[in-house]
């Protein structure tokens, strides 16, 4: 029954027998590594996933588990440009295949086009869900168009482009006139 699923403690075998998908809303808060890369900042987003399991068999007709990630949120993280915040959204979405031993996984891993994990009897899908999260952030976040660089163009209220002082029309003339006079 769907609702004995616990994603911290995942049966996934009992999970892609029944075909069954999970879809949750945790916080950012809840995803400490996640939390790092966004300073502290959004504790409260939410962190939306989906996890569907189903049987296949492989080349030699054994059942394996596989299992179809779907994982979206908004990081709030500093531009790389411009150095200002900006919101980053990130989504997953990948199949995994499940395999007995860590052997096995290794050596299937790089020549498989889905990501290979060993099976395990708990598997923890929060732990996958900020594992894919953290590998599809962009190294460098940076918003598509930069906001204005305003403090950059900042004009110093204080500072005026004054013009040259002008000599008073009225003093040229008590000097013209002074001068007259001598
Ligand atoms: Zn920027």
């Amino acid at each position: 029954m769907k609702h004995d699923h616990d994603p911290r403690h995942l049966n996934l075998t009992a999970l892609a027998r029944e075909r069954g998908e999970l879809a949750l809303a945790e916080h950012l808060g809840d995803f400490e590594r996640l939390l790092q890369e966004s300073g502290g900042l959004g504790t409260e987003r939410p962190v939306r996933f989906s996890a569907h399991a189903e049987m296949r068999p492989d080349a030699s007709g054994a059942e394996q588990v596989w299992l179809r990630l779907r994982a979206d949120a908004v990081l709030p993280l500093v531009c790389q440009r411009c150095l200002g915040p900006a919101e980053i959204a990130v989504e997953v979405d990948r199949w995994l295949r499940f395999v007995a031993t860590e052997e096995q996984a290794a050596a299937e891993d790089d020549a498989s086009e889905e990501d290979v994990l060993v099976l395990s009897r708990a598997f923890d899908l929060l732990q996958l869900v900020e594992d894919e999260i953290l590998m599809a952030l962009p190294v460098a976040p940076m918003h598509g168009v930069c906001p204005q660089p305003v403090k950059l163009q900042a004009v110093d209220p204080d500072f005026v482009d004054a013009p040259e002082p002008k000599a008073h029309p009225f003093a040229v003339l008590e000097q013209f006139k002074k001068n007259r006079t001598q």
